[in-house]
C-alpha cells in the first residue's frame, strides 16, 4: 500500500511534540548552549510527564509518550512514532533532547541482546518518577571510533565475574547513567568474534567517571570519558548471557552493536531533519522581517532558489527516514535504508544551516542567533552513530546485492 498519511495516533503524537518543544524546550536552547546544561526543574517535569520510559516497552514499565491515547501504542508503528517524535524534539533543541532521561542508546542493544531478567534490571529504574534516571551506550574508544573491530577494552574471565579494563570516550549522558551498555572483547585476536556487551551499573568497583568533554556543538549534552579499571562485572551482567555469543549467535556481541544502529540511525536522522528544519524557519521569518521578497532585486531570486532547495531537501531527508523506519516497523531488513537515511539527513542539516548563515549574513553570526547554534549542532550528526563516509560504504557494500533499485 502507497500511503503518506500520518495515523491519527502519529498525528496526535507529532502535534503534541511540537506544542512541547515550541513552548517548553527553545525558549531554554540558547541559555542551556551557554551555561552547557538544563534546568533539573525542566528534567523533572520531562520525568512528571513520562519522558523517562518513552521508548520502553510497556511491559518493562514504559511511560507513555506525551500525546499518545492510554493504551494505544501500538509496537508496529514504534519507529515511525520515534522519528516523528525526535524531529520535532530537535526542532525543540537536539542538544536538550539529548538530555531526556531515558535508556537513550542504550535501550536498544539491551532491547535486542539482553534477556528479560536483565531488560527488567536495566528499565526499572525509570519507573522512578521522583528522580531523573538515563541509560548509555559506551561503544567509543580513544583508539577508535568508526573502526569496531579495533575494540581493545579488555574483559577477562575470572569465576563468576569479567574483569574490565579500557577507557571509553565521548559517551553521551554516559557520567549520569544508572548502567551503561559497556562493548569490550574476550580475546582480541577473535576480531569481532571476541565482542561482548556488559550491562555495567554506576556503583560497580572498579568504574569511574573521567573528564566531560567540552565541544563546538551540543554544548548542552554530557559526553563523557569512562574508565574501568579491574571492574568486577558479574557474569549475569554479560547482555544475552554466555550461551547467546557461543550458541546462538557467532560475534553476538558485534551484531548487536550493529543492529542498535539500524534501529537508532533513522530516529538519529530524524533530528537532522528537525535541526533543518527549524534553520530553515526562522531563516524565513528573519527574511519576512527583513525583506521585500517580491521585489525584482537580482539576490532576492537567488534567495528563492535556495529556499526552493532547502525545502526540497528537508522533505526528501524526513521521507527517507520515514521509510528507514517503516521498514523496521514492519520487520524489513533496513541497514541500507538506515545508512542512506541518515548519511542524507546530516548533509541536509548542514547545507541548509549554513545557506541560512549566508543569507542571513553578519545577523547569523550574532550569538544569541538560534542558527548559529545550529550550524554548531549539526555538525556532530555526521560524526556519531556511523560518520557520512560510514554510511556511505555500508550503502555502497548492498548496492550490489539486488540488481533493481525498487527499494
Ligand atoms: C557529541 C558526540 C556524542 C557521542 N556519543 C557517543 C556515545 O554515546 N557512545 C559512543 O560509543 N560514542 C559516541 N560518540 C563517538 C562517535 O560515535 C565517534 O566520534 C564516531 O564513531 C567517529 O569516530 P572518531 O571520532 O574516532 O572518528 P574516526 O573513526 O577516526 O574517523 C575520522 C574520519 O575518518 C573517516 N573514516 C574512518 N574510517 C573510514 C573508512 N573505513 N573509510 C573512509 N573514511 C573513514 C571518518 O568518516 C571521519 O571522517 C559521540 C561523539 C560525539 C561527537
Amino acid at each position: 500500500m502507497f500511503d503518506f498519511e500520518l495515523s491519527p495516533a502519529m498525528q496526535n503524537i507529532r502535534e503534541m511534540i511540537h506544542w512541547f518543544a515550541k513552548t517548553e524546550i527553545r525558549p531554554l536552547a540558547i541559555e542551556a548552549d551557554r551555561t552547557h546544561q538544563v534546568p533539573r526543574e525542566f528534567l523533572m517535569k520531562l520525568v512528571k510527564m513520562g519522558f523517562g520510559g518513552g521508548s520502553i516497552p510497556g511491559r518493562f514499565g514504559g511511560g507513555k509518550l506525551l500525546g499518545e491515547p492510554e493504551g494505544k501504542k501500538k509496537e508496529s508503528e514504534i519507529n515511525r512514532i520515534g522519528a516523528i517524535a525526535m524531529e520535532e524534539l530537535a526542532w525543540g533543541d537536539p542538544a536538550i533532547l539529548l538530555n531526556i532521561p531515558g535508556p537513550g542508546l542504550g535501550g536498544p542493544p539491551v532491547m535486542i541482546m539482553g534477556t528479560p531478567e536483565q531488560q527488567k534490571m536495566a528499565f526499572e529504574v525509570f519507573k522512578d518518577t521522583e528522580n531523573p534516571h538515563w541509560g548509555a551506550y559506551a561503544l567509543t574508544e580513544p583508539g577508535f571510533g568508526s573502526d569496531v573491530a579495533a575494540l581493545s577494552t579488555t574483559a577477562v574471565k575470572d569465576g563468576d565475574y569479567y574483569i574490565l579494563n579500557g577507557t571509553k570516550i565521548f559517551i553521551t549522558n554516559g557520567a549520569r547513567a544508572d548502567w551503561n551498555v559497556v562493548f569490550a572483547t574476550i580475546d582480541k585476536s577473535l576480531g569481532r568474534a571476541g565482542h561482548r556487551a556488559f550491562l555495567v551499573f554506576k556503583r560497580t568497583p572498579g568504574f569511574k567517571v573521567g573528564k566531560i568533554e567540552q565541544k563546538m556543538g551540543l554544548r548542552a549534552a554530557e559526553t563523557a570519558e569512562l574508565i574501568f579499571e579491574d571492574c568486577r562485572v558479574h557474569k549475569d551482567f554479560l547482555l544475552g548471557g554466555e550461551e547467546y555469543y557461543e550458541k546462538k549467535v557467532k560475534g553476538g556481541g558485534f551484531k548487536g552493536a550493529m543492529k542498535t544502529f539500524d534501529q537508532t540511525r533513522p530516529l538519529v536522522a530524524a533530528m537532522a531533519v528537525g535541526i533543518a528544519r527549524a534553520a530553515y524557519e526562522r531563516l524565513v521569518e528573519w527574511i519576512n522581517e527583513n525583506y521585500m521578497i517580491n521585489r525584482p532585486i537580482p539576490r532576492y531570486q537567488r534567495i528563492r532558489e535556495l529556499l526552493v532547495e532547502m525545502d526540497r531537501e528537508i522533505k526528501t531527508a524526513r521521507y527517507l527516514v520515514w521509510q528507514a523506519a517503516w521498514m523496521g516497523d514492519v520487520g524489513k531488513p533496513n541497514t541500507k535504508h538506515a545508512s542512506m537515511s541518515k548519511a542524507y539527513a546530516a548533509n541536509v542539516a548542514q547545507r541548509v544551516t549554513s545557506k541560512a548563515l549566508e543569507i542571513m549574513g553578519r545577523d547569523g553570526l550574532e550569538r544569541d542567533n538560534l542558527v548559529e547554534k545550529l550550524y554548531r549542532d549539526q555538525k556532530v550528526f555526521d560524526i556519531f552513530e556511523g560518520t557520512g563516509q560510514i554510511q556511505r560504504i555500508v550503502i555502497y557494500r548492498r548496492l550490489f546485492t539486488k540488481l533493481y533499485h525498487y527499494t
